[in-house]
Protein backbone atom coordinates (compact mmCIF):
# COMPACT_ATOMS: atom_id res chain seq x y z
CA UNK A 1 0.00 0.00 0.00
CA UNK A 2 2.90 2.37 0.57
CA UNK A 3 4.63 1.43 -1.99
CA UNK A 4 2.34 2.75 -4.31
CA UNK A 5 1.45 5.31 -2.83
CA UNK A 6 4.70 6.85 -2.91
CA UNK A 7 5.05 6.10 -6.74
CA UNK A 8 1.85 8.91 -6.91
CA UNK A 9 3.83 10.81 -5.00
CA UNK A 10 6.74 10.52 -6.82
CA UNK A 11 4.45 11.50 -10.16
CA UNK A 12 3.93 14.84 -8.58
CA UNK A 13 0.52 17.20 -8.76
CA UNK A 14 0.38 16.61 -5.12
CA UNK A 15 -1.50 18.73 -2.21
CA UNK A 16 -1.77 17.91 1.38
CA UNK A 17 -4.78 19.06 3.67
CA UNK A 18 -3.92 18.99 7.28
CA UNK A 19 -5.60 18.82 10.47
CA UNK A 20 -5.03 18.30 14.19
CA UNK A 21 -3.83 15.06 14.10
CA UNK A 22 -0.62 16.05 11.86
CA UNK A 23 0.45 17.93 14.91
CA UNK A 24 -0.24 15.79 17.85
CA UNK A 25 3.02 14.55 18.31
CA UNK A 26 4.48 17.64 18.30
CA UNK A 27 2.73 17.47 21.76
CA UNK A 28 -0.58 19.76 20.88
CA UNK A 29 -3.57 17.89 21.61
CA UNK A 30 -6.12 18.00 18.86
CA UNK A 31 -9.62 18.77 19.55
CA UNK A 32 -11.93 15.90 19.73
CA UNK A 33 -10.69 12.32 20.37
CA UNK A 34 -8.80 10.89 23.60
CA UNK A 35 -7.36 13.84 25.15
CA UNK A 36 -8.55 16.79 23.00
CA UNK A 37 -9.49 20.13 23.95
CA UNK A 38 -12.73 19.66 23.76
CA UNK A 39 -13.02 16.78 25.86
CA UNK A 40 -12.21 19.45 28.65
CA UNK A 41 -13.48 22.56 27.44
CA UNK A 42 -16.23 23.54 26.27
CA UNK A 43 -15.93 24.64 22.59
CA UNK A 44 -19.59 26.45 22.51
CA UNK A 45 -18.03 28.82 25.56
CA UNK A 46 -14.20 28.45 24.20
CA UNK A 47 -14.13 28.80 20.28
CA UNK A 48 -17.55 30.39 19.33
CA UNK A 49 -17.53 34.03 18.63
CA UNK A 50 -20.55 34.98 20.16
CA UNK A 51 -19.19 33.86 23.42
CA UNK A 52 -15.54 35.88 22.82
CA UNK A 53 -17.83 38.74 22.11
CA UNK A 54 -19.51 38.20 25.14
CA UNK A 55 -16.83 38.10 27.62
CA UNK A 56 -13.25 37.91 26.11
CA UNK A 57 -11.43 37.02 28.91
CA UNK A 58 -12.94 33.13 29.14
CA UNK A 59 -10.74 32.59 25.32
CA UNK A 60 -7.58 34.23 27.02
CA UNK A 61 -7.44 32.19 30.23
CA UNK A 62 -8.20 29.51 28.44
CA UNK A 63 -4.83 30.83 25.64
CA UNK A 64 -3.27 31.86 28.11
CA UNK A 65 -3.73 28.55 30.55
CA UNK A 66 -3.49 25.73 27.70
CA UNK A 67 -1.94 27.24 24.07
CA UNK A 68 0.60 29.62 25.37
CA UNK A 69 3.13 27.11 26.29
CA UNK A 70 2.77 25.00 23.05
CA UNK A 71 3.36 27.79 20.93
CA UNK A 72 6.01 29.02 22.97
CA UNK A 73 8.57 26.26 21.76
CA UNK A 74 7.28 25.10 18.11
CA UNK A 75 8.55 22.11 17.55
CA UNK A 76 7.34 20.14 13.80
CA UNK A 77 7.16 16.32 13.94
CA UNK A 78 8.71 13.98 11.48
CA UNK A 79 5.21 14.94 9.51
CA UNK A 80 6.02 18.07 8.98
CA UNK A 81 9.07 17.85 8.18
CA UNK A 82 8.56 14.76 5.35
CA UNK A 83 5.41 17.53 3.78
CA UNK A 84 8.29 20.35 3.74
CA UNK A 85 10.84 17.92 2.13
CA UNK A 86 8.40 17.20 -0.41
CA UNK A 87 7.91 20.49 -1.08
CA UNK A 88 11.28 20.93 -1.61
CA UNK A 89 11.84 18.32 -4.02
CA UNK A 90 9.09 19.60 -6.30
CA UNK A 91 6.43 16.83 -5.58
CA UNK A 92 4.15 18.96 -2.97
CA UNK A 93 2.57 21.86 -4.32
CA UNK A 94 1.12 23.70 -1.29
CA UNK A 95 -0.26 22.46 2.43
CA UNK A 96 -3.66 23.26 2.95
CA UNK A 97 -4.20 23.18 6.57
CA UNK A 98 -6.87 23.33 8.95
CA UNK A 99 -4.14 24.25 12.49
CA UNK A 100 -3.58 27.46 13.34
CA UNK A 101 -0.13 26.32 15.15
CA UNK A 102 2.37 27.61 12.59
CA UNK A 103 4.09 24.17 13.01
CA UNK A 104 4.15 23.54 9.05
CA UNK A 105 6.18 26.75 8.34
CA UNK A 106 8.24 26.37 10.91
CA UNK A 107 9.14 23.28 9.43
CA UNK A 108 9.69 24.56 6.35
CA UNK A 109 7.24 24.51 4.14
CA UNK A 110 6.41 27.47 2.03
CA UNK A 111 3.82 27.24 0.71
CA UNK A 112 0.86 27.09 3.53
CA UNK A 113 -2.83 27.93 3.24
CA UNK A 114 -4.19 28.60 6.61
CA UNK A 115 -7.69 27.81 6.59
CA UNK A 116 -8.55 28.51 10.48
CA UNK A 117 -6.21 31.71 10.42
CA UNK A 118 -2.88 31.61 12.92
CA UNK A 119 -2.64 31.87 16.60
CA UNK A 120 0.33 33.23 16.66
CA UNK A 121 -0.63 36.59 15.44
CA UNK A 122 -3.23 39.19 16.74
CA UNK A 123 -4.76 42.65 16.09
CA UNK A 124 -6.97 45.38 18.50
CA UNK A 125 -10.30 45.18 17.80
CA UNK A 126 -9.92 49.35 17.95
CA UNK A 127 -7.32 50.08 16.27
CA UNK A 128 -6.50 46.84 13.73
CA UNK A 129 -2.94 47.32 15.23
CA UNK A 130 -1.26 43.64 14.46
CA UNK A 131 0.67 41.48 16.99
CA UNK A 132 2.90 39.05 16.88
CA UNK A 133 2.53 36.22 20.05
CA UNK A 134 6.15 37.48 21.46
CA UNK A 135 4.74 41.07 21.69
CA UNK A 136 1.78 40.05 23.86
CA UNK A 137 3.35 37.78 26.35
CA UNK A 138 4.40 40.13 29.08
CA UNK A 139 0.63 41.75 28.33
CA UNK A 140 -0.61 38.62 28.91
CA UNK A 141 0.56 38.41 32.69
CA UNK A 142 -0.73 41.64 33.55
CA UNK A 143 -4.24 41.98 32.10
CA UNK A 144 -7.01 39.16 30.51
CA UNK A 145 -7.84 39.95 27.91
CA UNK A 146 -4.43 41.35 26.62
CA UNK A 147 -4.88 45.21 25.54
CA UNK A 148 -3.51 47.20 22.71
CA UNK A 149 -0.80 49.24 23.46
CA UNK A 150 -1.57 52.24 21.09
CA UNK A 151 -5.43 52.57 22.23
CA UNK A 152 -6.62 50.08 25.17
CA UNK A 153 -8.63 48.26 22.79
CA UNK A 154 -8.84 44.63 23.18
CA UNK A 155 -6.45 42.35 21.26
CA UNK A 156 -7.92 39.18 19.48
CA UNK A 157 -6.00 36.21 17.91
CA UNK A 158 -6.21 36.22 14.11
CA UNK A 159 -8.44 32.90 14.23
CA UNK A 160 -11.11 32.21 12.74
CA UNK A 161 -13.47 31.46 15.73
CA UNK A 162 -17.23 29.32 15.45
CA UNK A 163 -19.26 31.19 13.85
CA UNK A 164 -17.41 33.33 11.74
CA UNK A 165 -16.77 32.59 8.00
CA UNK A 166 -13.26 31.51 6.52
CA UNK A 167 -11.23 33.91 4.98
CA UNK A 168 -12.50 34.02 1.46
CA UNK A 169 -9.38 34.38 -0.19
CA UNK A 170 -8.07 31.45 1.83
CA UNK A 171 -11.07 29.11 0.62
CA UNK A 172 -10.70 29.98 -3.11
CA UNK A 173 -7.53 29.37 -3.13
CA UNK A 174 -7.81 25.91 -1.33
CA UNK A 175 -10.41 25.05 -3.63
CA UNK A 176 -8.61 25.92 -6.56
CA UNK A 177 -5.27 23.68 -5.59
CA UNK A 178 -7.50 20.85 -4.48
CA UNK A 179 -9.45 20.81 -7.80
CA UNK A 180 -6.46 21.02 -9.76
CA UNK A 181 -4.14 17.68 -7.54
CA UNK A 182 -3.63 14.85 -9.41
CA UNK A 183 -3.39 13.09 -5.27
CA UNK A 184 -4.49 14.96 -2.29
CA UNK A 185 -2.85 13.42 1.22
CA UNK A 186 -5.49 14.10 3.64
CA UNK A 187 -3.61 13.78 6.91
CA UNK A 188 -4.59 14.22 11.06
CA UNK A 189 -7.75 15.40 10.36
CA UNK A 190 -11.50 13.94 11.66
CA UNK A 191 -13.09 15.54 8.81
CA UNK A 192 -16.06 16.52 10.31
CA UNK A 193 -15.74 20.47 10.75
CA UNK A 194 -16.94 22.04 7.04
CA UNK A 195 -16.64 23.98 5.59
CA UNK A 196 -12.79 22.53 5.48
CA UNK A 197 -14.01 19.42 5.41
CA UNK A 198 -15.18 19.79 1.66
CA UNK A 199 -11.83 19.87 0.21
CA UNK A 200 -11.09 16.17 0.28
CA UNK A 201 -14.78 15.74 -1.59
CA UNK A 202 -14.09 18.60 -3.89
CA UNK A 203 -10.58 17.39 -4.85
CA UNK A 204 -12.01 14.08 -5.50
CA UNK A 205 -14.86 14.78 -7.88
CA UNK A 206 -12.54 17.04 -9.67
CA UNK A 207 -10.46 13.61 -10.86
CA UNK A 208 -7.66 13.42 -7.49
CA UNK A 209 -6.74 10.45 -6.00
CA UNK A 210 -7.33 10.53 -2.30
CA UNK A 211 -4.92 9.11 0.66
CA UNK A 212 -6.45 9.37 3.96
CA UNK A 213 -3.67 9.25 6.32
CA UNK A 214 -4.96 8.90 10.06
CA UNK A 215 -4.93 6.97 13.42
CA UNK A 216 -8.79 6.62 13.34
CA UNK A 217 -11.42 6.13 10.90
CA UNK A 218 -13.00 8.84 9.01
CA UNK A 219 -15.86 9.79 7.00
CA UNK A 220 -13.78 9.91 3.71
CA UNK A 221 -12.71 6.66 4.08
CA UNK A 222 -15.27 4.88 1.43
CA UNK A 223 -14.12 7.45 -1.17
CA UNK A 224 -10.33 6.99 -1.12
CA UNK A 225 -7.81 4.80 -3.24
CA UNK A 226 -5.41 4.52 0.33
CA UNK A 227 -6.03 4.70 3.22
CA UNK A 228 -2.80 4.34 5.75
CA UNK A 229 -4.04 3.95 9.23
CA UNK A 230 -1.39 5.31 11.51
CA UNK A 231 0.57 7.59 13.54
CA UNK A 232 1.17 10.41 10.16
CA UNK A 233 5.29 10.84 11.78
CA UNK A 234 5.76 7.40 11.18
CA UNK A 235 3.83 7.19 7.48
CA UNK A 236 4.95 10.49 6.02
CA UNK A 237 8.55 9.92 6.21
CA UNK A 238 8.41 6.91 3.89
CA UNK A 239 6.83 8.78 1.38
CA UNK A 240 9.86 10.12 0.88
P1 LIG B 1 -9.76 16.88 14.98
O1 LIG B 1 -9.26 16.99 16.37
O2 LIG B 1 -11.22 16.91 14.74
O3 LIG B 1 -9.22 15.49 14.33
C1 LIG B 1 -7.88 15.07 14.40
C2 LIG B 1 -7.77 13.69 13.81
O4 LIG B 1 -6.40 13.31 13.82
C3 LIG B 1 -8.54 12.62 14.59
O5 LIG B 1 -9.24 11.79 13.70
C4 LIG B 1 -7.43 11.85 15.30
O6 LIG B 1 -7.76 10.49 15.51
C5 LIG B 1 -6.29 12.00 14.30
N1 LIG B 1 -4.93 11.85 14.87
C6 LIG B 1 -4.53 12.13 16.13
N2 LIG B 1 -3.21 11.92 16.25
C7 LIG B 1 -2.77 11.49 15.04
C8 LIG B 1 -1.50 11.13 14.53
N3 LIG B 1 -0.40 11.17 15.30
N4 LIG B 1 -1.40 10.74 13.25
C9 LIG B 1 -2.51 10.69 12.45
N5 LIG B 1 -3.75 11.02 12.89
C10 LIG B 1 -3.88 11.44 14.16
O7 LIG B 1 -9.03 18.01 14.15
P2 LIG B 1 -9.33 18.62 12.69
O8 LIG B 1 -9.93 17.61 11.80
O9 LIG B 1 -8.12 19.39 12.34
O10 LIG B 1 -10.48 19.68 12.86
C11 LIG B 1 -10.77 20.43 13.92
C12 LIG B 1 -10.31 21.84 14.11
O11 LIG B 1 -9.33 21.79 15.09
C13 LIG B 1 -9.73 22.62 13.05
O12 LIG B 1 -10.60 23.67 12.92
C14 LIG B 1 -8.40 23.19 13.61
O13 LIG B 1 -8.36 24.58 13.42
C15 LIG B 1 -8.48 22.93 15.03
N6 LIG B 1 -7.28 22.54 15.80
C16 LIG B 1 -6.03 22.97 15.48
C17 LIG B 1 -4.94 22.55 16.23
C18 LIG B 1 -3.57 23.00 15.84
O14 LIG B 1 -3.40 24.08 15.29
N7 LIG B 1 -2.57 22.15 16.10
C19 LIG B 1 -5.12 21.70 17.33
C20 LIG B 1 -6.41 21.29 17.64
C21 LIG B 1 -7.48 21.69 16.84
Amino acid sequence: MIASLKEAVNFGGVVAFTGAGVSAESGIPTYRGTGGFWTKYDPDKYASIDYFEQDPSYYWRFFRDTRLDLLRHPKPNPAHLALAELETRGKLQAVITQNIDGLHQEAGSRKVIELHGSSRKFHCLECCRSYLLEEIEAELEKHLPPLCADCNGILRPDIVFFGEMLPPGAIEEAMDLASRASLLLVIGSSLVVYPAAQIPMAAKSCGARLAIINDEPTPADGLSDWVLMGKAGEILPQLL
